[in-house]
C-alpha cells in the first residue's frame, strides 16, 4: 500500500511538471520576440541624436515591439548584421568600406528587411551607384525648403495601415526620383510640390526581389518625429520589414 502511495505521488509530481513545462512552452512560443533593428545615423544637418537615437528609439522600443542598437559609427554594421532582423538606416554619411557595402547587400540578399529614413534616400554616394540602384531604386538631389506641406496615402498596404488618409506636417519634401534601371516602387503617399503641382513619392516600398524595403522620406526633425502618423510609419515600416 505504502509502495503504491510512492508511486501515486512520484506520477502525480512527473504530470505536474509536464504540464508546467508544456504551459511554459506554449506562453514563451505566443509571447512576441522584440524585433531587433540596426539603426544607423550620423552625418550633417540633422539632429540625429534627438530624433532618431532618441524620439524613434523610444517610439520602436515601445511595449518591446523592438529592440533597437542605434549607432552612428559605420564601421561597426558589419558586426551587428548576423544579430538583427531589420536594418534601419538614416544615415547621411557615406559607408566607405567595401566589405560593408557587400555585407549590407548580402544581407538584403538573405531576404532580411531595410528601412532608408530621409537622408539615407539622398543620391549621397557617387562611388556606390548599386546603393541607389537596387536598394532605393532612384533617390534624391533636392528638396523644397522646410515648410508645411501634405502627405496623401494613396494605397493599401501594411506599412501605411492606420495612418491618417491625408496630413499635414513641417518637413523637406524630398524630390524622390525613380530610376527605371532599378526594380521599381510601390509608392504607398505622395506629396505635391506647391509651385509646380508635381506629385512625389513620400513613403514606398521598393520591389527588390530579394527582400522588403521600406523607404520613409519623411523626418527632417521633431515636426515629423513627434507626429503619431510617422510614429506609426516607422513602426509598420520596421514590422513588415522584419516579415517574411
Ligand atoms: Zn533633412
Amino acid at each position: 500500500m505504502k509502495k503504491y502511495l510512492i508511486h501515486k505521488t512520484l506520477l502525480t509530481s512527473i504530470l505536474l511538471l509536464v504540464s508546467v513545462t508544456l504551459t511554459y512552452n506554449i506562453a514563451k512560443a505566443h509571447a512576441k520576440e522584440p524585433i531587433r533593428v540596426l539603426m544607423v545615423g550620423g552625418g550633417e544637418s540633422h539632429d540625429f541624436d534627438t530624433w532618431y537615437r532618441g524620439a524613434d528609439v523610444i517610439t520602436l522600443e515601445k511595449n518591446g515591439f523592438a529592440q533597437v542598437i542605434y549607432t552612428d559609427d559605420v564601421t561597426q554594421i558589419m558586426d551587428h548584421l548576423p544579430n538583427i532582423d531589420v536594418l534601419f538606416l538614416s544615415n547621411n554619411q557615406p559607408i566607405k568600406d567595401q566589405a560593408t557595402r557587400q555585407a549590407i547587400f548580402e544581407f538584403t540578399k538573405a531576404g532580411k528587411g531595410l528601412v532608408l529614413a530621409h537622408a539615407a534616400l539622398w543620391y549621397n554616394w557617387s562611388d556606390w551607384p548599386e546603393y541607389n540602384k537596387e536598394l532605393v531604386s532612384g533617390g534624391s538631389r533636392g528638396h523644397d525648403p522646410y515648410g508645411a506641406f501634405t502627405v496623401n496615402i494613396v494605397k493599401k498596404h501594411p506599412v501605411v495601415k492606420g495612418v491618417d488618409k491625408s496630413f499635414e506636417l513641417k518637413d523637406e519634401l524630398y524630390y524622390q526620383e525613380v530610376d527605371q534601371a532599378g526594380p521599381g516602387l510601390d509608392v504607398l503617399a505622395t506629396a505635391n510640390n506647391k509651385e509646380t503641382g508635381k506629385s512625389f513619392p513620400s513613403v514606398f516600398v521598393v520591389k527588390n526581389p530579394d527582400t522588403r524595403i521600406v523607404g520613409i522620406a519623411l523626418g527632417h526633425d521633431g515636426e515629423a518625429h513627434n507626429i503619431e502618423n510617422y510614429k506609426k510609419l516607422v513602426r509598420n515600416a520596421v514590422k513588415w520589414a522584419a516579415s517574411k
